[in-house]
């Protein structure tokens, strides 16, 4: 069983499809934080990401890990937990930048479609429905507004000790949609079988209980 979920940033995508996940015994696949892992390899090794050759070089250094321990999902970077750092905003915003280029989507795509077709899993990102896992079971398009989108990023952020402003916040999310959905390959979109649930105003249990009804029907 694969089920897709896709969506912008912020849409509350992982913290659904890890507590499906869970309820369904499914393995949880969050492609996100590869995207971020990749991305913040690129930060420190300080490469042109426009300069085609350099990137390949370094993207074949890098080695991704997506370990669970305690139902904690822990990302691995060459073997160093990286799990906490790749949630930064300047990893959000060069990672939203170097998805866009096809050597980095190249590299995930077999690992993706590898995990997908040896699980049953939930896969959560931006093209899952639409390029990874076309023929998913499930599909879903899990959307909310941008000010609610932005204060719940805000919210997670103040709860880690942290002091964001939430305008800035809001500014980052909309800048990060606007990529996903404009680039060339791989577009965010809504796949024409997906189902859309917004979540604006819905608690997470009623989307995640919505989700399960949705996979029951078809298991
Ligand atoms: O979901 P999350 O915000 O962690 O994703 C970080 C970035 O990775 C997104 O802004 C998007 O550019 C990229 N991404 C992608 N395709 C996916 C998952 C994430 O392009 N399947």
């Amino acid at each position: 069983m694969n089920v897709a979920i896709d969506g912008p940033a912020g849409a509350g995508k992982s913290t659904i499809a890890r507590l499906a996940a869970k309820k369904l015994g499914y393995i949880y696949v969050d492609t996100g934080a590869m995207y971020r892992a990749l991305a913040l390899y690129l930060i420190w090794k300080d490469v042109d990401i426009y300069d085609e050759e350099a990137l390949s070089k370094t993207l074949d250094r890098a080695n991704i890990n997506i370990v669970y321990e305690n139902g904690v999902q822990h990302v691995f970077l060459n073997l160093q937990d990286v799990s906490a750092e790749i949630r930064s905003e300047k990893v959000s915003i060069m990672a939203s930048k170097t998805s866009a280029l096809s050597p980095v989507r190249n590299k995930l795509l077999d690992l993706q479609r590898d995990i997908a077709a040896k699980n049953d899993v939930i896969m959560d990102g931006r093209d899952i429905g639409t390029n990874i896992l076309p023929n998913a079971e499930v599909k879903i398009y899990l959307d909310a507004s941008p000010d609610v989108r932005a204060k719940r990023r805000y919210d997670e952020m103040r709860n880690k000790g942290e002091k964001p402003d939430l305008e800035s916040i809001k500014k980052n999310i909309i800048e990060r949609d606007h990529q996903d959905m404009n680039r060339k390959l791989a577009p965010l979109k809504r796949a024409d079988d997906a189902v859309l649930i917004d979540s604006s105003y819905m608690s997470i249990d009623e989307v995640v209980e919505e989700i399960i009804g949705l996979v029951k029907k078809v298991q």
